[in-house]
């Protein structure tokens, strides 16, 4: 494989999407050849970011999200980006157990999920303006 990579996916923010962009992203990174761990570890982080675009970021509204997957060398990176209402206090959201949402199905650990399965979660966001959170994860080699 050459060294660099790059996929581009633009979605609607529809519940239905979730699934699918966790596929996406986590089919791409089987380029780097990763143990079925870290995959599920990718997915799983694309879904709680993917999730929180859909859920918060147009509460009222279909938006659009896009995200990014690059690999570099044994790194993947992944950007989901909203352009819906934006976090107002980052550092409050990122919490364990910190939530908006009063509906009993959201926990408030999604953020948590992300930093814990990925190496690296940097969270931009600007009010009414819409969120950007860029995950890294360096993925082990592997000698077959
Ligand atoms: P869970 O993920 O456990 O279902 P949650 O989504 O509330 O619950 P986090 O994913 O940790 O928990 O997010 C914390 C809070 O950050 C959310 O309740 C929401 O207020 C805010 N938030 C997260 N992502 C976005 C986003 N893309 N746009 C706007 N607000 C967001
Ligand atoms: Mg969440």
């Amino acid at each position: 494989m050459k060294s660099k990579n790059i996929m581009e996916l633009r979605l609607l923010s529809l519940s239905q999407n979730e699934s699918f962009a966790r596929s996406v992203v986590g089919a791409f990174a089987t380029q780097l050849n990763p143990t079925l761990e870290e995959i599920s570890d990718i997915k799983t982080a694309v879904s709680e970011a993917v999730t929180n675009a859909i859920v918060h970021a147009y509460p009222d509204t279909i938006g659009d999200i896009r995200i990014v997957a690059e690999l570099s060398g044994n790194i993947i990176r992944v950007k989901v980006q909203d352009f819906g209402v934006g976090i107002r206090d980052i550092q409050q959201a990122r919490q364990p157990f910190f939530s908006t949402a009063n509906d009993e199905s959201r926990s408030g650990m999604g953020f948590t999920v992300m930093e814990t399965f990925m190496d690296e979660v940097i969270i931009d966001s600007t009010p009414a303006k819409g969120t950007t959170v860029e995950m890294k994860k360096s993925i082990s080699k592997q000698d077959y």
